[in-house]
């Protein structure tokens, strides 16, 4: 790190006055004084506007162990479904698209009923993207002025933006009047966060903002939406038990990869039927009292 840091107000509601909520090596996490949202303050440069995505390029997106992960029928199996509910055909936003495994399996499970577009400042993420059929924007989100979509998806994005309200505000601008957009982030009151608290591995320098479902909520009305929708989705207990016994070091992105990609397969693989079941079970429990590891929030425009 080392680069210039940029001082915060609450991403949420603009309240200059916080408090400092959790220190975690570098990382401070500090809790808004008016609405309670947690977020990070001060945030190097570089993770704020965007150059950290762009320069991790084909090192981190292109590498085996993240493209498995990403390109695996499984681990976008729950946004599909999702999707699905509020959106039968149209043109599909994936902002922050990556590699584009989302659009990619989308279109592979509903063949001819979607138009899929990513974007996303890892051009070289993007452009491995086109190569799988998706229609990719390389420009700047904000100038993207005078296109419509159906559904515009954001899937694990607003939890690294310095200002998160700014691209739901967007969104909205490119959105059909009757269209949705759909977001995932992390839950900041899942099982996973309660129980290892500052050791849990996903209260790391690339996010910035650690939403609940109240702050989500906030946030969406803020930017112009009304929430239709709120569940929680996934749950990896072997990131539990591997972060209870760690001391709180932290996991590389290859590490966490890593681990998803064989999550992926593990949940694929036919000889762990018990297992399996079991696993769905729990992701059932906590997805029933929402306390699996990500928040959901399909919103309409007001
Ligand atoms: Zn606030």
């Amino acid at each position: 790190m080392g680069s210039e840091m940029i001082n915060r107000n609450c991403p949420v509601c603009g309240s200059v006055s916080h408090a400092p909520f959790l220190q975690k090596g570098q990382l401070a996490l500090v809790k808004c004084a008016e609405c309670g949202m947690v977020f990070v303050n001060p945030v190097p440069r570089d993770l704020g506007d965007g150059t950290f995505y762009d320069e991790k390029g084909s090192r981190f997106y292109l590498s085996d162990e993240k493209l498995k992960g990403d390109y695996s029928p499984v681990r976008y199996e729950r946004e599909i479904k999702l999707l699905r509910r509020f959106c039968k055909r149209g043109k599909i936003l994936d902002v922050g698209c990556s590699t584009g495994g989302f659009l990619f399996y989308l279109n592979q499970t509903f063949p001819g009923d979607y138009e899929i577009w990513g974007t996303d400042v890892a051009r070289e993420a993007l452009a491995f993207a086109k190569t799988k059929g998706v229609n990719v924007i390389d420009e700047n989100f904000f100038d993207l002025k005078g296109r419509q979509f159906d559904a515009i998806t954001f899937w694990a994005v607003l939890e690294h933006l310095l200002d998160p309200q700014s691209f739901l505000k967007a969104a909205k601008e490119l959105l059909h009047p009757d269209g949705f957009c759909i977001v995932l982030v992390p839950n900041f009151k899942s099982l996973a966060t309660r129980m290892l608290g500052s050791k849990y591995r996903y209260i790391l320098p690339q996010h910035l903002n650690y939403f609940t479902n109240q702050t989500v909520g906030a946030l969406a009305q803020r930017a112009g939406f009304h929430v239709v929708h709120r569940s929680t989705m996934h749950f990896n207990p072997i990131v539990i038990w591997q972060d209870l016994r760690a001391k709180g070091t932290e996991v590389s992105d290859e590490e966490r990869a890593a681990l998803l990609a064989k999550t992926n397969a593990m949940k694929q693989s036919k000889a762990l039927g018990g297992a399996r079941a079991v696993y769905r079970f729990s992701e059932t429990l906590l997805r029933r009292f929402g306390f699996a590891d990500n928040l959901i929030a399909v919103l309409k425009p007001r």
